[in-house]
């Protein structure tokens, strides 16, 4: 095992369905000789592959948090084939606190990687991810949503693939997971220097997709349970949930990043479209009013690239260099 001052409460070898915690030292004012209490479960059962399934990477993402919770109390050993580690809060600070970034270091889990052991409790727990949890591993899944700040429509992301073969891999998972829309990254492969949870998978040769389901800092009941039966029905296409019996596919429409749409004002925006709207380059795409100053003019914000907008800004106050909108286009 790779050196970490991670101790874990389950042993990653052993059979049946463990429950317990990563203990994260962390020393601080109101207490001494603490830990952190990352929340792990294992399911294990005989041979098959081992996946690693994450929620909470960003803290203020829920849907993947509340669908891998049921997830934990729904599955015994005798529906599972292989073992499943399950992560309902990566970056438990930040979960807990209902933020994107941890409280207690700023750290930015999915910035963090390849991480360091004897760094901050962010850097440790992105090191312990990816050098004592990815070598087990077969399978990578990070549940994301927008968050607080971006909406996304149920959307998984996958890379290309290096090879024909991988391919074929990843577009299976984009099928068995089934979300109405699927976007296509350029492949990073084990060169990775990526800070991110993929980037820390490819670099182990780990396969793996992500997820942006939703967003706006909740849940709703629609994305909820796509996504309940998306981590099913992937569980089915790798062999491990054989008792689960799939329903047909809704299908999947493939996109690939146009661009994403900045602020260059400071005021409160008005969006001029909808998630899920099609727009072309040069077209208007909101205003930028500052009510502190209502006799002055809006700046108008125009689109840089056409195509379907992927994510929408949530907060109505916005600074120079937020996002307001991503761009996605049909897969070349
Ligand atoms: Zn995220």
């Amino acid at each position: 095992m790779a050196e970490t001052l991670i101790d874990s409460d389950v042993d990653f070898d052993a059979e049946g369905k463990q429950t317990g915690f990563l203990r994260l030292p962390h020393s601080v004012h109101r207490s001494a000789y603490g830990w952190i209490p990352i929340p792990i479960v294992t399911i294990r059962n005989g041979a098959g592959p081992t996946a690693l399934l994450i929620a909470g990477n960003h803290g203020d993402e829920y849907e993947g948090q509340v669908a891998l919770t049921k997830l934990c109390r729904e599955l015994t050993p005798d529906d599972i084939r292989g073992r499943l580690i399950i992560l309902t809060m990566a970056n438990y600070p930040a979960a807990l606190a209902g933020l994107r970034t941890s409280p207690i270091d700023a750290g930015n889990l999915n910035r963090a990687f390849p991480g360091d052991p004897l760094g901050t409790p962010t850097q440790a727990m992105a090191h312990f991810i990816e050098e004592v949890l990815m070598p087990l591993c077969d399978y990578f899944f990070d549940f994301h949503s927008g968050g607080s700040s971006l909406v996304y429509p149920a959307t998984l992301l996958r890379a290309r693939g290096n090879t024909p073969e991988e391919t074929k891999k990843l577009v299976a998972l984009q099928r068995a997971f089934d979300a109405p829309y699927a976007w296509v990254y350029d492949t990073e492969g084990r060169g990775t220097t990526a800070r991110t949870a993929s980037g820390a998978a490819g670099r182990k040769g780990v396969t793996t997709i992500m997820t942006e389901l939703g967003g706006s800092g909740t849940v709703t009941p629609a994305i909820l349970a796509l996504t309940e039966r998306g981590i099913k029905r992937l569980l089915e296409s790798i062999g491990m949930l054989p008792g689960y019996r799939p329903d047909a596919p809704k299908g999947t429409r493939e996109l690939q990043a146009a661009g994403t749409l900045h602020a260059y004002d400071v005021g409160v925006f008005e969006p001029f479209h909808e998630l899920g709207g099609e727009v072309e380059a040069g077209g208007p795409a909101g205003a930028i009013h500052r009510p502190e100053e209502p006799w002055r003019e809006p700046s108008i914000v125009r689109f840089e690239h056409g195509g379907m907008i992927l994510a929408k800004r949530i907060p109505g106050r916005v600074e120079r260099g937020d996002c307001l909108y991503q761009i996605g286009r049909d897969l070349e």
